[in-house]
């Protein structure tokens, strides 16, 4: 066959869709496989292989930068939505920060979508197939020791990645009532080491961990639409697609659309799979009336604060002219994650439509915030990296709120449009605000944070936030500097617009693997359940589910 014809085309070659070529072509390698990236192959960017080096690519030529609308929710801000644009995907451009949700969060998509394929014990298997744990006293329950990702804690990485900071908040979290949490797999709740997937502090992106040689891929190049011919019944069979410069490649098995979370639904839409008044008021021929794509996009809505450290010359902040030992460039500068239930009674009143339902935030098992503090203003813009300042992050785990991607026209080159709607639902102010105090608390009012942490830095035009603050004084500041931490997922959802087999819903001959696929939020970092989401995929792929 020549490039012009396969029996799959993935469309992007991101996290997802690499993942996926390489294991359809491992277990068959007879399969032609085509995998089409609109980026382009980013690894002599040296950027794309260093830790540090990942901060240069947000906004640069490997990032899609999407804009969202003004969002009304969060003061009219628009947010930029960075994206890998790149071979590699997100897994090209990404800070390699490694975790699972509770077990309870793949439970409630399992129940979401009446699969138990996708609940903890159905994805455990792929969890495994996915990594190298580093540490080989760990549980083999949960835990693979062969896979293509090496996963390493950052005081494994390298005996001299000594952080001054480690110890004393390790004890300010303890001191006020959390429990360490030696391997956060099944209950994720307490705190535990800072997980990453950098290998010996060089990126393992994911056409290079699990290896796509046999398989085609054509980077540079932008799927325009799905071309649909007449199958059995007169059902509408995906046949192949229509490239930017016209070209069309035709499927022989499927057509696996493996764009993200903004650029599956785009191509949903444009190939005329959506809201059927929408695409007619553009001019695209429906093909499907499929009013739920681009709907029900969430991300982790996050609050992030600056802190001025008391003794900047014990080395305790990126800058300081100690850092300079390679052992520091072998991972992000944080050396723990916390993750907390809220309360029942801050969470009760305040929880929407989930309530009572197996997506229920009052479920038991499930987290609502995740806390990690950085040795560096990360995030932060116009901070000098001088060795004073940290910064902290309190993500929402499980946002209620969502928004939306519809399409501005019906020019594929024309980016979607993105609402982004967050902090919009009162789980949602709820949970952050009562995050920001336990942040507050830890560096504030902990004998560590008050020996080592002179005050908050507040952004240009804010009030100093302290643990005294009102309700209100926290939510404000939230709504004026929150942003999202880059994760979104949900616009082609699981029981909606795709089954639990991954088949577009009404039409025949195209899947959809990739983060849009997820129904209801998962309250951990989504590197490693794309990873056993793809690895799954691809057993029900061959295994013609
Ligand atoms: C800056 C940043 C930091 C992050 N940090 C972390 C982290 O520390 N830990 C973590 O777990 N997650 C992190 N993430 C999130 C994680 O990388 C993503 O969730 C993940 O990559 C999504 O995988 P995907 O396969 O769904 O999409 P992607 O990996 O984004 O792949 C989609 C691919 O499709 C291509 N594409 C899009 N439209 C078209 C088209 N029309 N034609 C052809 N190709 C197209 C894109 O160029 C892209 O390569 C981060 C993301 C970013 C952007």
């Amino acid at each position: 066959m020549s490039t012009t014809e396969a029996d799959y085309i993935i469309v992007g070659g991101g996290l997802t869709g690499c993942t996926l070529a390489a294991r359809l072509h491992q277990r068959n390698p007879s399969l032609i496989i085509i995998i089409i990236e609109a980026g382009r192959d980013a690894s002599d960017n040296p950027n794309a292989s260093s830790p540090l080096g990942s901060f240069a690519l947000t906004g640069s030529d490997l990032d899609w930068a999407y804009p969202s609308l003004p969002d009304a929710t969060t003061n009219n801000r628009v947010h930029i939505n960075n994206a890998g644009k790149a071979l590699g995907g997100g897994s090209t451009i990404n800070y390699a920060g490694w975790s699972r949700g509770n077990a309870a969060d793949y439970d409630a998509w399992g129940a979401v979508v009446d699969d138990s394929r996708w609940s903890y014990a159905g994805l455990l298997p792929f969890f495994k197939k996915s990594e190298t744990y580093f540490d080989k006293k760990a549980n083999p329950e949960q835990h693979g020791f062969e896979g293509p990702i090496h996963i390493i804690s950052t005081s494994a990485s390298d005996p001299d990645r000594q952080y001054g900071l480690r110890k004393p908040l390790l004890k300010a979290w303890t001191d006020i009532g959390v429990k360490f949490n030696p391997d956060p797999v099944g209950s994720t709740e307490g705190i535990s080491e800072y997980l990453e997937n950098w290998r010996d502090g060089q990126r393992q992106p994911a056409q290079k961990a699990y290896g796509i040689e046999g398989i085609t891929v054509i980077t540079n190049t932008r799927v325009n639409r799905i071309i649909f011919s007449k199958g059995k019944e007169e059902r509408p069979e995906a046949s192949g697609v229509q490239l930017d410069d016209g070209r069309l490649i035709k499927a022989h098995k499927e057509v696996i659309l493996s764009a993200g979370t903004f650029g599956t639904p785009q191509i949903l839409l444009l190939s005329g799979i959506g809201s059927a008044s929408a695409l007619s008021a553009l001019g695209i021929p429906v093909v499907h009336d499929a009013p739920e794509v681009g709907q029900n996009l969430f991300d982790h809505f996050a609050h992030f604060q600056l802190w001025k450290v008391r003794h900047p010359e014990e080395s305790l902040a990126m800058g300081n002219p100690s850092w300079n030992k390679p052992a520091y460039f072998k991972g992000m500068p944080c050396d723990w994650v916390v993750n907390e239930r809220v309360p029942s009674n801050v969470l009760e009143g305040a929880e929407e439509s989930t309530q009572g339902s197996d997506s229920s935030l009052l479920k038991a098992g499930r987290c609502h915030i995740e806390s990690t503090v950085i040795y560096a203003p990360a995030g932060i813009p116009g901070i000098p990296m001088d060795g004073t300042y940290i910064a902290s992050s309190i993500m929402l785990l499980l946002p209620t709120s969502r928004g939306a991607v519809t399409l501005a026209s019906a020019l594929p080159s024309d980016l979607p449009l993105i609402t982004s709607n967050y902090y919009s639902t009162k789980s949602d102010v709820a949970c952050l605000i009562y995050g920001t105090r336990r942040m507050l608390q830890v560096m504030l009012e902990t004998s560590p944070g008050k020996e080592y942490i002179e005050g908050e830095v507040a952004p240009p035009g804010q009030a100093e936030l302290s643990p005294s603050s009102l309700d209100e004084e926290i939510e404000k500041r939230i709504r004026a500097t929150g942003m999202s931490h880059k994760h979104a997922a949900g616009t082609a959802a699981m029981g909606k617009v795709v089954g639990s087999d991954l088949k577009v819903v009404g039409v025949g001959g195209l899947r959809v693997v990739d983060g849009s696929v997820l129904p209801v939020p998962i309250g951990g970092h989504p590197q490693a359940t794309l990873y056993a989401l793809a690895e799954q995929a691809a057993e029900i792929i061959l295994n013609k589910a």
